[in-house]
């Protein structure tokens, strides 16, 4: 690699941006094209033919032999399939190639491999995908070649979503709409549209190729399921921004211009609090943008780590012990004319768009905290969740001394006279400037956070897209926007209405406002005594999607049918059974092929010695006990072992899903917690040499 990168220059090279387009295609297509992607509707088969001839042309000129459609299927990953752009020969035999229109914008790969919950039977197996106009083609670089990849939504015969991004964008376009009728209520007649924007903080772990090939967990599970404690975690707080070493920062830097080149805006990058964890945030951007990028982010956070002999983990919980990973859900509203709904300016309590908008995300969120929890859960995020690492289960909003004081006053006596100041930072230092304080502090325990201009939903997990907690944040603003342009529209004394408005959902919804630390277990009471939801495991949200609250919701707004949202449910319950289970066989093969072998190798070693020294005339007590102990723990380990092939038998044998998962949780979880607590404690007595699998310290510290 060059030592000079040129940001300028490689940036978005190789994405077909609006830039580009208008170099490749006609001035009348590129015009439609614009027209489609600002006030929706369909390309005519004329221009749909011109854009992808141009694509394809530029497309080509970079050297890609293939297209695919991009799409997002409910596995949460990406999924693609790759046509080369060939067509039959001319009768001289020379090769013509071809994109059309058709092929661009509808691609109809057989849905049946792909969780449906049930949403498609395999007769209708049929599933199509669909261009989305509003997220640029990009070319993805990698040993199959250059690939043409055209970001689609992916729905059955029936037209039923079965991904993450058709909910996404119907919401977006919902809340668009349903904020346009706030901001109008304003007085504001020059925006013509507002869109949500995300920026999302990733964290990751970087491990040793070698040491993640040596670890069948690591593998099958992508996290280990077996490891004592390292001598050493992350208590000395010594990696937390900490100096980024050569090795990882040869990969950052491969990684950055990865990421540029495809039009990912990577900006900031640093150590995280465990080690050898690291995050990467992007500059926010729109919603569905942001959502494809994240995912581009998560494969080539992957593919790099490859070439640097280097692998990298998003499981939010790679390592018992330290942290786990999480991904920051930045999140907000913006019109066209660039006014960020979310932004208080210098003085909230005077700014009743701001009051008015913040009402409703209270109101959203108190209302649907269920909904929203559910959207940040998956298998692995149940290790994180409500430990003291990651927000809790509870959702509360932090708002900041500054704009919980101005609610209070608005609660209290209707009026906010007056701001509680941010005051000057004093260093103390003659040379060093005072610095004026932020009239809001950071709180990072809380799940869901004012941060000066945006909220930061904060409970969404590594691995997981940010589709699910995007389409359901902004459903449930539009909803609560909604109701309230649905007061305030053609009411004569519109001041004393919106006043009104804002002091009754304030007062109603203030339960949800927490800025205390949400790790103390006093919280846990204190959010039951408000009546909020806790609902501590993924299990436990599943049956939200389906009350008569959530279907009032999604129906209103045509986000979701009822099918779509049983079918989801069906989806989470399969997704957790097979994920344990598949965790439970890998723990019964490691414990049975490797660690409970290498375990009797090991007795052997000891007896021998305990033989010899005897022999040799000398006390072999030390040898003994060595020996005495580990025989116990592998006797503990043997019958742990038995009763978790007989607990992952019985879950198999059931067949309702909702059973079988819950069957998991409670019987094959616990099981796998007492297979491994002998298993770690035998790495302890055991000689290195002997122990069949890298440890903690390898993993974390050999990087
Ligand atoms: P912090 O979380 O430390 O406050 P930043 O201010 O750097 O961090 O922002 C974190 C993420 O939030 C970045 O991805 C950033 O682009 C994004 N972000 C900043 N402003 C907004 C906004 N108005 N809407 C959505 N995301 C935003
Ligand atoms: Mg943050």
């Amino acid at each position: 690699m060059t030592d000079k990168i040129n940001i300028e220059e490689i940036f978005a090279q190789n994405v077909f941006t609006l830039d580009t387009m208008r170099k490749w295609v006609s001035e009348e297509a590129y015009n439609e094209v614009i027209n489609v992607m600002e006030n929706g509707g369909e390309l005519s088969g004329k221009t749909a033919n011109v854009v992808a001839k141009g694509m394809k042309d530029w497309a080509v000129e970079n050297g890609a032999t293939h297209y695919t459609h991009w799409f997002q299927p409910l596995t949460g990953f990406t999924a693609e399939k790759h046509d080369s752009f060939i067509t039959h020969p001319d009768k001289n035999g020379k090769m013509l190639l071809e994109f059309k229109g058709k092929e661009l914008i509808k691609g109809e790969p057989d849905a049946s491999s792909f969780p449906s919950g049930g949403l498609r039977a395999t007769f209708e197996a049929r599933g199509y995908t669909t261009w989305d106009i509003t997220s640029p083609a990009f070319i993805k670089e990698d040993a199959t070649g250059k690939i043409l990849c055209i970001p689609t939504a992916f729905c059955s015969y029936k037209g039923e979503a079965l991904d993450k991004k058709t909910p996404l964008l119907r919401s977006m376009e919902i809340v668009g709409q349903q904020a346009m009728r706030i901001v109008r209520l304003f007085g504001n007649y020059e925006a013509k549209k507002v869109i949500p924007s995300v920026g999302a903080e990733q964290e990751y772990f970087l491990i040793d190729r070698e040491n993640y090939l040596k670890r069948e967990d690591l593998i099958y599970a992508g996290r280990t399921l077996f490891g004592a404690p390292a001598p050493k975690g992350q208590e000395m707080d010594d990696h937390y921004y900490g100096c980024i070493r050569e090795r990882i920062g040869a990969y950052m830097k491969d990684l950055n211009v990865e990421l540029w080149k495809l039009g990912v805006t990577a900006k900031t990058q640093h150590n995280e609090v465990a080690p050898a964890q690291h995050e990467l945030a992007p500059i926010y951007e729109t919603s569905n943008v942001a959502v494809d990028h994240n995912q581009i982010v998560m494969e080539t956070l992957k593919k790099v780590a490859g070439r640097h002999g280097l692998t990298c983990l998003l499981h939010e919980k790679p390592f018992q012990g330290v942290n786990g990973s999480g991904k920051h859900n930045n999140w907000s509203l913006t019109t066209d004319t660039g006014m960020n709904l979310l932004d208080p300016g210098d003085t909230p309590n005077e700014n009743i768009q701001f009051l008015l908008v913040l009402a409703c995300i209270m109101k959203a969120v108190d209302t649907h905290a269920d909904l929203l929890r559910q959207s940040a859960s998956d298998v692995g995020n149940d290790h994180r969740l409500g430990a003291d690492e990651a927000p809790p289960a509870i959702i509360s909003i932090f708002l900041g001394e500054q704009l919980e004081d101005v609610v209070k006053q608005l609660v209290e006596t209707g009026e906010a006279t007056h701001l509680v100041e941010g005051g000057v930072l004093e260093t103390g230092v003659s040379t060093l400037p005072d610095l004026l304080k932020d009239a809001t502090d950071r709180n990072r325990t809380s799940p869901f956070a004012f941060t000066g201009n945006k909220f930061e939903f904060r409970m969404v997990g590594s691995a997981d897209s940010i589709g699910d907690p995007n389409t359901i944040l902004n459903t449930i603003v539009a909803e609560a926007f909604c109701e309230a342009a649905d007061r305030l529209e053609g009411v004569e004394d519109f001041e004393l209405a919106v006043h009104d408005l804002i002091k009754e959902y304030m007062t109603a919804h203030q339960r949800i406002i927490f800025n205390g630390n949400g790790y103390a277990p006093e919280w846990i009471k204190e959010a039951e005594r408000r009546g909020l939801p806790n609902l501590p495991t993924m299990l436990d949200a599943v049956e939200t999607l389906t009350t008569d609250k959530s279907f009032a919701l999604f129906e209103k707004f045509n986000i979701f049918t009822r099918a779509e949202l049983e079918s989801r449910k069906d989806v989470l319950y399969e997704t957790y059974s097979k994920t344990i289970n598949i965790e439970a066989k890998c723990m019964i093969e490691m414990s049975s092929k490797q660690i409970i072998p290498a375990e009797i190798r090991y007795i052997k070693m000891l007896s021998k010695a305990v033989l010899l020294a005897e022999e040799a005339g000398v006390r072999a007590t030390v040898q003994r006990e060595i020996l005495s102990k580990v025989t116990d723990e592998l006797e503990k380990m043997q019958s742990a072992l038995v009763k978790l092939e007989a607990e992952l038998k019985a879950a198999q044998r059931i067949k309702e899903h909702k059973t079988c998962a819950f069957y998991y949780r409670d019987h094959v979880k616990t099981a796998m917690e007492e297979l491994r607590a002998p298993a770690d404690a035998l790495e302890m007595l055991t000689d290195k040499e002997v122990w069949p699998i890298p440890t903690y310290g390898d993993l974390l510290f050999e990087v």
